[in-house]
C-alpha cells in the first residue's frame, strides 16, 4: 500500500516510521510511505503556508494555496489515491474504517494544523475527513500516525501468523478477553486454569463470555453491533442480574 503524508512537520514521523511493525512492513515493501512537507510548495518569498482568519478569530489558518499544489503532485503520481483530511470535524476512525483504508491501494493524509485548514481545501481535494477521536489535538500528525499504524497492521503479511489480528478488540465487534503468560502464578493471582487446561472448546467458551462481559462492563454501546448467540444472550443477562444484586 502507498501512503503519502503532507505536513508541515515532517520529522515527527521519524521515530514511529522507524521502529517495529511499521519498519519491518516498509522494509518488506508492504507499505511504502511518503512525507511530503507542505512548506516547500509555498511559493512567495518568505514560503507562507497560514495565514489570519477571514471574519477574524483567535489563531492562524494554513492556506489553500500550497496545500492544493501539494496534493496536485501526489494526484499526478497516484490519480486514484483516497484523500484524507484529519480533523476533530471527521468521521470517527474505528476499526472498520481503519478495514476500508486498508483495502485501499494508496492513502494520502493531509495533516491540518494551527486552527485547521482553509475550508476549500476539503471542498476541492478532500474525500473525507477524518477524526481519530473528540478531543483536539495540536495537529493532525498524531491522528496520521494512529492511522497509518492501524491501517498497516491490517495489511495482510505486516502481522506475523503469530500475531494474527483475527481475535482482536473490535473485530468482532467485541473488546478482547484478558490475556496472559508465564508465570502461572505472580504475587498470589494465578491464571485462570481454563487457559491451562488444553480444552480449546472450554478454552473458547470462557474467552467469549470474557469478552462480552468486558464489553458489557466498559462500552455497552458496541454490543447493539454485535450478532449474539443465545448463550451470549443468557450470559450477558446472569452477568447483569449479578451486578444489580452488587455480587
Ligand atoms: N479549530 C479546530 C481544531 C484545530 S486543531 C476545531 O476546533 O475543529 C489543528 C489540527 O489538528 C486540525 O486541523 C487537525 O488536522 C488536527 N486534529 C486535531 N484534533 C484532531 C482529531 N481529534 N482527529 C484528527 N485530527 C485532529
Amino acid at each position: 500500500m502507498k501512503i503519502d503524508l503532507l505536513t508541515l512537520f515532517p520529522d515527527m514521523f521519524t521515530g514511529p516510521f522507524s521502529e517495529s511493525m511499521i519498519k519491518l512492513a516498509i522494509e518488506k515493501g508492504l507499505v511504502e510511505i511518503d512525507i511530503h512537507n507542505i512548506r516547500d510548495f509555498a511559493v512567495d518569498r518568505h514560503r507562507t503556508t497560514d495565514d489570519y482568519p477571514y471574519g477574524g478569530g483567535a489563531g492562524m489558518v494554513m492556506k489553500v494555496e500550497p496545500l492544493a499544489s501539494c496534493i496536485e503532485a501526489v494526484r499526478k503520481r497516484l490519480p486514484d489515491s483516497k484523500i484524507v483530511l484529519t480533523s476533530p470535524r471527521g468521521r470517527l476512525f474505528t476499526q472498520a474504517v481503519a478495514r476500508e483504508f486498508a483495502a485501499e491501494e494508496a492513502l494520502t493524509i493531509v495533516c491540518g494544523r494551527y486552527e485547521g485548514v482553509d475550508e476549500r481545501v476539503s471542498e476541492l481535494f478532500v474525500d473525507e475527513e477524518i477524526s481519530i477521536g473528540d478531543f483536539v489535538l495540536t495537529g493532525g500528525e498524531p491522528a496520521a500516525i494512529v492511522i497509518v499504524d492501524a491501517v498497516s497492521r491490517l495489511i495482510p503479511g505486516v502481522l506475523g501468523s503469530r500475531e494474527s489480528a483475527a481475535d482482536d478488540s473490535f473485530s468482532n465487534g467485541l473488546l478482547e478477553y484478558p490475556q496472559y503468560t508465564r508465570p502461572p502464578e505472580f504475587r498470589g493471582r494465578e491464571v485462570p486454569s481454563v487457559l491451562l487446561s488444553g480444552n480449546h472448546g472450554e478454552i473458547a467458551r470462557w474467552r467469549r463470555r470474557e469478552s462480552l462481559k468486558k464489553t458489557m462492563a466498559v462500552r455497552p454501546d458496541l454490543l447493539k453491533g454485535v450478532e449474539l448467540s443465545r448463550e451470549d444472550v443468557q450470559y450477558l443477562a446472569c452477568v447483569g442480574s449479578r451486578d444489580e444484586n452488587g455480587e
